[in-house]
């Protein structure tokens, strides 16, 4: 369903054991002459399906015997003493998502262009990525194999698609039947066994809304506080999605939505200490309303769905201010040009920097991009595209742009239409950066004169954890 850094399950046969992709130069792992492409196929008896049970069974053992399968076929069985701390020096192949078998009334999988690159169309649900990055799955098809390792191996949190729990509901939303939509039992092993739980909801107006909602609500918060958080995010609809069962949200559904929960927020926030119930702040923006405060997100338990961003971009945005107070920037007027964003969070990043300019005599402006890619109602940063930004060029203002670094793939500097970031630079009259928040302040706070490309380069090294390509507030 989202985009991560992982090679999609068509792409890739399955072998035995997990491939190694790098070792590094004076590492244990070159000490024993494994290289590239090596396979590492069993640690102290005990198979290994992926880098997570390498990890896991090689944690805390000081004397390991390791069964490698070499690239040349032969078979390598190795002795290995080490220090408790000391690290392997190994890299390995990425994990193969494992895929879904709903058939989602809103899956974004059938929101995507035809031509849209393959990557997008891979319907993951994995326990695995849900801990390493946040993804959700909807526990429909979880095998006992997965659910021993997720306990065994301490895969926590785990992020859960929960949407209803009226069963006749989730059942219909996920296209399953009502004994594989009802996952009770699943959540309460794990939550037994102290995994921790983030669920979400796909707010689809007229099927889980008013009161469906409310009992989800309630019904997950008896599981609180195993159960952590719920994240009630808005459905997103394509020119491509146009299923007639589901509604458009308007902003008059988000209005009523934001007035319905925040009574059931302030009930909870008042039994369990906690806010509990987040709503995505997508919502807060299409109905016209503030996004609450800092005080209302806690310890931000679902920043990781893009829950809280705005708020956390306005305090982050308050310190870079007060930053900037105390070490005034030393040539103001060369800060001339262009931060180009998704329609949604255009306005709230747009007030932030006329307040920058007015107080430092900067000369940024913003530019809102619509997505014709996407079309319908898609209007995050995170879902823009290399002909979506070219589109919007000539609304470039000044001597710079700036595009969301969120828009690009997290481990290459590709757009989600296969267009690649220097294929769009090219079309730029003026030099194009791609930038986060953190990446964007200190370019300000530098003097903007030539930002650092290697850090730039170095940030699609790491794969980013969670969804925050779907979230608004990405500039
Ligand atoms: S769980 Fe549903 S939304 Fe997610 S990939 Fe599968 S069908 Fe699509």
């Amino acid at each position: 369903m989202y985009e991560f850094a992982v090679t999609p399950a068509v792409t890739q046969i399955r072998r035995r054991g997990v491939e190694i992709s790098e070792v590094l130069a004076g590492s244990i792992g070159a000490e024993l002459e494994l290289e590239p492409g090596d396979r590492i196929i069993r640690v102290n008896g005990r198979t290994v399906r992926d880098y997570l049970d390498f990890r896991f069974q090689a944690s805390g053992e000081t004397d390991l015997v390791v069964d490698i399968r070499k690239r040349s076929g032969e078979d390598w069985e190795l002795n290995i003493e080490r220090d408790e701390a000391e690290e392997f020096g190994l890299s390995f192949e990425q994990i193969v998502p494992r895929q879904c078998a709903n058939e989602c009334l809103f899956c974004f999988c059938k929101g995507n262009p035809e031509t849209a690159r393959p990557s997008l169309f891979v319907r993951d649900e994995d326990v695995r990525l849900s801990f390493l990055y946040g993804n959700y799955t909807t526990l429909t098809s979880i095998t006992e194999d997965e659910m021993q390792r997720v306990i065994e191996q301490r895969l926590s949190p785990q992020y859960v698609s929960v949407h209803a729990t009226n069963l006749e509901v989730r059942a219909y939303l996920l296209g399953v039947d009502q004994e594989r939509a009802d996952i009770t039992g699943k959540m309460q092993r794990m939550l037994d066994a102290e995994i921790e739980i983030h669920a979400q909801v796909v707010l689809c107006p007229e099927i889980n809304d008013g009161e469906i909602l409310r009992r989800t609500i309630y019904d997950l918060a008896e599981l609180h506080p195993r159960l952590r958080s719920v994240a009630i995010v808005p459905l997103g609809l394509t020119r491509y999605l146009n299923d007639e069962r589901l509604t458009p949200v308007s902003p008059e559904f988000c209005r009523r939505t934001i007035d319905e929960v925040s009574i059931i927020q302030d009930d909870l926030r008042a039994r369990l200490g906690a806010t509990f119930a987040f709503l995505g702040d997508e919502i807060y923006l299409r109905a016209g309303r503030q996004v609450p405060s800092r005080k209302h997100y806690g310890d931000y338990p679902q920043i990781e769905d893009g829950i809280g961003m705005v708020r956390s971009f306005a305090n982050e945005f308050k310190a870079l201010m007060r930053r900037l107070k105390r070490k005034p920037l030393r040539n103001p007027e060369k800060l001339y040009g262009t931060i180009m964003t998704g329609t949604i969070f255009a306005p709230v990043l747009r007030q932030q920097v006329e307040r920058l300019n007015r107080r430092f005599q900067t000369r940024l402006e913003v530019v809102a991009v619509e997505n014709e890619y996407f079309g319908g109602d898609v209007c995050v940063a995170g879902l823009l595209t290399g002909g979506d930004f070219i589109a919007a060029r000539d609304r470039v203002q000044g001597e710079f742009a700036i595009i969301p670094r969120v828009a690009l793939k997290s481990d290459e500097p590709v757009m989600l239409d296969g267009v690649r970031f220097e294929e769009v630079q090219k079309e730029f009259a003026v030099p194009l950066y791609a930038f986060d928040f953190a990446s964007l302040a200190s370019a300000l706070e530098s003097g903007f004169v030539d930002p650092d490309r290697e850090a730039l380069e170095t940030s699609f090294a790491r794969p980013v954890r969670g969804q925050h390509a779907l979230a608004p507030a990405s500039f």
